[in-house]
C-alpha cells in the first residue's frame, strides 16, 4: 500500500477551517465574545492589536487573558494569505503579490512620496469591464474579494511601514472594478476610515472606477467624503467604446452625469483618469475635445501615461505627444497631473506581476 501525502500543508488546512478575523464586523466579534463569557471591551482590545498594534498572531496580545487568546487562535485567523511574491522599486515602492485562501491572487502596493504612505488595494480578482490595454482583465473575473481579504492587502502593506510611520493614502486602484463590488469595499473602508481601525480621513481614500452610474450613486447615497476617479481614457464616445467596452452598455455621457451627481452630493472635486496610449489616444485633437468636456467641471485630470503590458499592442506616448497634450490642456483651463510613474521597473501596473508570473510559468 502505498501512502498519498495529502496535498494541502496542514496549515493551510487548519486555517481553511478558521474564519477569517477581519471578516468580522464589531457585532459579530461582541457576539463571539459574548458567547466567551467575555466583557465587551475585549472586542476594542483585539482590533487595536490588529489594526494599530500590528499583531499578526492572537498570541501576541497581551492584556488579554490566555485562555481567550487560545480561544481566539482556535476559531479565527488574522491573516488567511499568503505572500506569493514581493518586488521593490529603487524609488521605495513595493508590490506584493498575494495568493488567496479562497482562490486566485491579487496585487496590492505600497507607494513612498515624500511624507505620504499611500497604497493602492484590489476589490476582486481578476476584472469585468475589458479596458483593452490593461492586465487586469485579460482572462476575465473570477471574484469579488471579501470584506477581510480587502482589509488584509491594507494591514500587510501597513506592517512593512516602519513602527513610526502610518499609512496615509488609500486608492482603490488596484486590481477589478471596486463599484462592481461596492459592498465589500464599503465595508473594508468602513474600517479603514474609522479611528479604532487605520484612522485614515474618508478625504484621503480614493475609489476609482470605470464609471457604473447606477453605483456612483449608491457611493453618493452612502455620504462619505470619499475621492472618486473617474476613468475616462478617451474623448469622444467612439474612441472610449473601442478602449473602454463598458462603455458600450453604458455611456459617456451616463458617465459623466453620474460623476457630475456625485460632486454635488459631497462637493469633492472629481477627478478624472486617463491612460495616455501612443497613437491611440493621445494627440492634439483628442486633447481639445477632452477640454471641451471638462473646462466647464470642477475636475482635476489625471494623465497616466501608459505602462506597457507583454502581448498587447498599445505604446506609450513620446515624449513630444506628452508635452504638446500638457499644453492645450493647460491652456484650454483644465486643472491637469501628469502622474509620475512610480515603480515601473517592478511590474507595477495594474495586474501585471501577477500576469507575468502567469505567463512566466
Ligand atoms: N477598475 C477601476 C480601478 C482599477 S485600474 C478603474 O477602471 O478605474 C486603475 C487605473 O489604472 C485605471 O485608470 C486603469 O485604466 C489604469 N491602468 C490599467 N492598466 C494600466 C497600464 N498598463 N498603464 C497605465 N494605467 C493603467
Amino acid at each position: 500500500m502505498t501512502t498519498v501525502l495529502p496535498t494541502v500543508t496542514p496549515s493551510a488546512q487548519t486555517r481553511v477551517s478558521k474564519r477569517h478575523l477581519l471578516d468580522l464586523t464589531d457585532a459579530d466579534l461582541a457576539e463571539w465574545m459574548k458567547q466567551q463569557g467575555q466583557p465587551k471591551f475585549r472586542v476594542g482590545q483585539v482590533w487595536s492589536w490588529v489594526f494599530q498594534r500590528r499583531a499578526d498572531s492572537f498570541q501576541m496580545m497581551s492584556n488579554l487573558p490566555a485562555a481567550l487568546r487560545q480561544r481566539l487562535e482556535e476559531d479565527f485567523v488574522i491573516f488567511q494569505a499568503d505572500e506569493a511574491a514581493c518586488q521593490t522599486s529603487s524609488d521605495g515602492t513595493e508590490k506584493l503579490l498575494v495568493r488567496l485562501s479562497g482562490g486566485g491572487e491579487v496585487e496590492c502596493v505600497l507607494l513612498r512620496d515624500g511624507i505620504r504612505r499611500s497604497i493602492c488595494v484590489s476589490s476582486q480578482v481578476g476584472c469585468a469591464m475589458g479596458c483593452v490595454f490593461c492586465a487586469s482583465g485579460l482572462d476575465g473575473v473570477e471574484r469579488n474579494l471579501t470584506r477581510g481579504e480587502i482589509l488584509e492587502q491594507m494591514l500587510r502593506l501597513q506592517s512593512r511601514l516602519p513602527e513610526d510611520e502610518r499609512l496615509s493614502h488609500i486608492v482603490m486602484m488596484g486590481m477589478g472594478e471596486p463599484l462592481a463590488n461596492l459592498n465589500n469595499v464599503l465595508a473594508a473602508l468602513d474600517v479603514a476610515k474609522a479611528e479604532k481601525g487605520l484612522g485614515i480621513s474618508p478625504r484621503r481614500i480614493t475609489i476609482s472606477t470605470v464609471g457604473l452610474p447606477p453605483a456612483i450613486d449608491r457611493l453618493a447615497a452612502a455620504d462619505v467624503p470619499f475621492n472618486l476617479a473617474v476613468s475616462l481614457h478617451a474623448p469622444n464616445e467612439a474612441l472610449r467604446n473601442e478602449l473602454v467596452p463598458v462603455n458600450r452598455k453604458v455611456g459617456m455621457d451616463a458617465v459623466l452625469q453620474a460623476a457630475d451627481r456625485y460632486f454635488a452630493a459631497n462637493g469633492r472635486r472629481l477627478t478624472f483618469e486617463y491612460v495616455l496610449l501612443g497613437g491611440v489616444n493621445d494627440d492634439e485633437t483628442c486633447a481639445r475635445q477632452l477640454v471641451k468636456l471638462l473646462k466647464s467641471r470642477n475636475v482635476m485630470l489625471n494623465v497616466i501615461p501608459y505602462n506597457p503590458v507583454a502581448g498587447l499592442p498599445y505604446l506609450e506616448p513620446t515624449k513630444t505627444a506628452i508635452a504638446k497634450f500638457r499644453q492645450i490642456l493647460e491652456q484650454g483651463g483644465v486643472t491637469v497631473k501628469f502622474r509620475q510613474r512610480k515603480g515601473g521597473e517592478i511590474d507595477a501596473a495594474c495586474g501585471q506581476l501577477r500576469r507575468n508570473r502567469q505567463t512566466a510559468g
